[in-house]
């Protein structure tokens, strides 16, 4: 630093708790001397030789800067530092990249506080330069790092992520000269900020710039891109570095130099790094991971899994299970200030195990961590790289465990070509400790947890599903019953998308036999050949389904869109805040962003429950309105009445919503009258249906008569006149008094057993289960009278086939035998 640089430091420093008016005096004056040292840095710029630089005081920087990495403990550059430095502050475009842990963040940094430095950037200059990354935890850390070694230099600098006071950002962003962002959120200013303005901006940082420009960010970042302006420097880092022309259009480099620190070096992870995989069942993770952690409870673990509910889940049945480590889990779905406090944890523990999703793959540069764990295979080589990188950063060693399915083995294969030295271990199912049992009880007593389980497991196979490489993930391959067994559930959920999508394979396939059925019938007769060729074309396209459906293939290639964890990994949930006119993006207002959930409504706009509410209003429909429709389906006026008195109040209460408790009160009072009302109508049935058989009865009876003016007159309602038959006492003489009751004995017992017959037949179940008598009963005893007086008069022998019940028929032959003995 030079004698002056200092002299006007002390001066500054000196004077300012004093007067700030003086402060403005002298800083006019300093300006010339500043200037010169400006002049004599820039100066130096083209003669800058990496493999001279020793220590950072070898670049021609200011003496904030040096003053700062001094004060942070950082002297010696690295390599991808050294190599990159020179060639940005001449200017150039860069295309930096350099393993995971390699020194990148101070890569960019340096250059940009230099450059508005020589700049002599101002608060009233704006915005001077943009560093875009694709999470809020690393944009925080960078923001951290630049706050603390750019502490000298007089600029303010911004941190512009989601999940914050969007007001609060509004109002200080027109003072930022230095902002670090995450895509979204700054789409949203770019969009809905009057005060945000960037006409001025000199440098524009990509860092973990390949995932910026992917898939997932790729219309945000095309729409912040065009409100930049086109003449900047553009710096852009990663461990795995794009290299697409594409990219590299969209962001108009101009001559771009390409820096790739480790790109000849033997293997592209830092040889820190020892790595291994294990190939294991998925109903075996759980107890590895258990097992695992029991095992290393001084050291701080990473473990990656492939979604946020499953994070979620081993998160808090772990927790249950007390390992007697602490357990952390980071995910997006997390409050934004729940994430960075779990940050701030994590960072400060010496042991520790942090469940995690890919949000904390990149970038993040907690200290000291010992072990990467990835509980699930990584979607490609790239995020294998990232997810290891988390240790073993700065010269400081780490080991990584992969654990790969039977299915998955492909991967590795894709890892050796990548140049990721990583060697296959056993593990000895005897150390095995699972805690499956423990896992049941607690399932069994915690629903929420239970059901935690259940959305782990599907948003597992949801995840596999989505995955792009087809050669290393099959989602039907996944042994689903064991592994819900595994998470501690009786029985594995339902995973509708799959059942759906089976089913569409198999309607596929077998439209395809009727194709082929009906295609071999129709060429076999013509020529066989053909038929060979229809075959092959069929086993092409088959081949060509077996993976997954048309749908389901453009799902897949909009993974990083629909990723079941990225979108509410990374900045995804801040894309779709952002409202904007000159782009094509269509965007939920941040009202209904409010109400949206991410994991289940994409693609379609949410429809609120109180957009819902104001949409009936607005039709005047009334809630809790019954219309009751006719065989016609036209609508029957006039609703059943209330009867109790209770019905009524509560019909004509003006409050709004349903109160559940009060209406079942309400139902069991109108029960009453219903249960009634029902009785009534029973007995009205029966009584009409007793008219209708007396009715009946008389219009027999009537008939009856007709048919008897015939024979003439009886004085028995039911019984034959048989009072013109001869006296059968002239025929078979008087008969004693003993004869006579025994005939009385006699009849009554066959009179009653007609009767019982008649009394069956008169009985008839009603339609409350009860049986009634119906009919009109014959008295006995008055038959019998009757029939002592025809007895009298007739023969013993004969006595026994005159019978009281003889109809009109039997009589009329028992008179013209009678006549015949005669
Ligand atoms: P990368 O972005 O390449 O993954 P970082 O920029 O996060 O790496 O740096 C990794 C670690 O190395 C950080 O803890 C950082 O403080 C440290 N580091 C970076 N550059 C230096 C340096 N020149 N001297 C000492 N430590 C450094
Ligand atoms: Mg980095």
């Amino acid at each position: 630093m030079s004698d002056t640089e200092e002299k006007i430091k002390n001066k500054k420093n000196g004077s300012k708790s004093k007067e700030k008016v003086k402060i403005f005096t002298k800083k006019k004056k300093q300006n010339q001397p500043e200037l010169a040292i400006i002049k004599k840095l820039q100066s130096k710029y083209d003669t800058i030789d990496p493999k001279s630089i020793s220590k950072f005081g070898d670049f021609p920087l200011s003496a904030k800067t040096l003053k700062g990495l001094r004060e942070c403990g950082y002297h010696k550059p690295t390599e991808i530092q050294k190599e990159t430095i020179g060639l940005a502050l001449q200017g150039k475009d860069i295309l930096g990249a350099a393993q995971t842990g390699s020194g990148k963040t101070l890569a960019f940094l340096i250059p940009v506080l230099e450059k508005l430095f020589v700049k002599q950037w101002t608060k009233l200059d704006g915005v001077g330069a943009l560093v875009i990354t694709p999470t809020r935890e690393l944009a925080y850390q960078i923001f951290e790092t630049l706050r603390k070694m750019g502490e000298h230099h007089d600029f303010s600098a911004g941190l512009i992520i989601g999940g914050k006071d969007l007001k609060f950002e509004r109002n200080r962003m027109d003072q930022c000269n230095i902002i670090i962002c995450t895509p979204g959120r700054l789409l949203q200013h770019m969009d809905e900020n009057p005060l945000f303005d960037c006409v001025n901006m000199q440098v524009l940082v990509l860092d973990e710039a390949d995932r910026c420009l992917d898939m997932g960010f790729e219309q945000t970042m095309n729409a912040i891109i065009a409100n930049l302006p086109p003449k900047r420097q553009t710096l852009l880092f990663s461990a795995t570095q794009t290299k697409s022309v594409k990219d590299l259009a969209r962001l108009s480099l101009k001559d771009p130099s390409y820096v790739s620190v480790h790109e000849y070096s033997e293997f592209s992870t830092p040889k820190e790094l020892s790595q291994s995989y294990v190939i294991c069942n998925l109903h075996d993770k759980i107890a590895i991971l258990w097992s695992f952690i029991k095992n290393h409870p001084k050291k701080k673990i990473m473990i990656f899994f492939s979604s946020c509910k499953q994070v979620k889940y081993v998160y808090e049945i772990f927790c249950k299970l007390r390992p007697g480590i602490s357990l952390m889990a980071l995910y997006g779905t997390l409050h934004q200030l729940r994430r960075m406090e779990i940050y701030e944890n994590f960072c400060q523990k010496q042991s520790a195990v942090l469940f995690a999703t890919d949000l904390a793959s990149r970038g993040l540069d907690f200290p000291e961590v010992h072990w990467v764990v990835q509980a699930d295979c990584p979607e490609d080589s790239a995020t294998y790289i990232h997810r290891v990188g988390r240790t073993a950063r700065y010269h400081r060693g780490g080991e990584s465990l992969l654990m790969l399915l039977p299915s998955e083995i492909k991967m590795v294969e894709k890892l050796e070509e990548r140049k990721i030295p990583i060697e296959k271990i056993e593990i000895n199912p005897v150390k095995l400790n699972n805690p499956v049992r423990k896992m049941e009880a607690f399932l069994a007593k915690d629903p929420s947890l239970k059901e935690a389980a259940q959305r782990a497991f599907v948003s597992y196979a949801k995840a596999v599903f989505l995955m792009k490489d087809k050669e290393v993930f099959n989602v039907q391959s996944l042994d689903t019953d064991s592994f819900s067994k595994s998470l501690g559930l009786a029985f594995p959920p339902r995973i509708r998308f799959l059942q759906r999508m089976n089913a569409k394979m198999e309607q596929k396939n077998m439209n395809k036999e009727i194709n082929i059925s009906s295609g071999s019938k129709k060429y076999f007769s013509i020529e066989s050949d053909e038929e060979y060729q229809e075959d092959k074309v069929q086993g092409k396209n088959e081949s060509e389904d077996s993976g997954v459906s048309e749908e389901d293939i453009s799902q897949t290639k909009s993974k990083s869109n629909f990723k079941v964890d990225s979108s509410d990994e990374s900045d995804n949930d801040d894309i779709l805040k952002v409202k904007r006119k000159d782009h094509d993006i269509e965007l939920p207002t941040e009202k209904e962003m409010a109400d949206l959930d991410l994991g289940r409504n994409k693609g379609k706009k949410p429809v609120t429950k109180a957009a819902a509410a104001k949409k009936i209003l607005k039709k005047k429909i009334v809630a809790n309105k019954k219309i009751v429709f006719n065989e016609e389906g036209e609508a029957v006026k006039g609703n059943k009445e209330k009867k109790s008195e209770l019905a009524i109040e509560y019909e004509h209460e003006d409050e709004g919503g349903i109160d559940l408790e009060k209406a079942k009160i309400v139902l069991r009072e109108e029960d009453k009258f219903d249960k009634q009302l029902f009785k009534d109508k029973v007995k009205a049935k029966h009584k009409e249906e007793k008219r209708k058989l007396k009715e009946k009865k008389r219009k027999d009876k009537e008939e009856a008569e007709e048919e008897k003016d015939d024979f003439g007159e009886s004085d028995s309602e039911n019984d034959p006149d048989l009072s013109w038959l001869p006296d059968p006492d002239k025929f078979y003489g008087e008969k004693t008094e003993e004869e006579i009751e025994n005939l009385r004995n006699d009849f009554e017992g066959q009179h009653m057993k007609k009767e019982r017959v008649d009394d069956e037949e008169c009985e008839e179940v009603d339609t409350v289960g009860r049986k009634e008598k119906k009919g009109k009963k014959r008295k006995p005893k008055e038959k019998i009278d009757n029939l002592e007086t025809v007895l009298k008069k007739k023969k013993k022998h004969k006595i026994d086939q005159i019978s009281s019940s003889l109809d009109v028929n039997e009589a009329e032959e028992l008179a013209l035998m009678l006549l015949k003995n005669k």
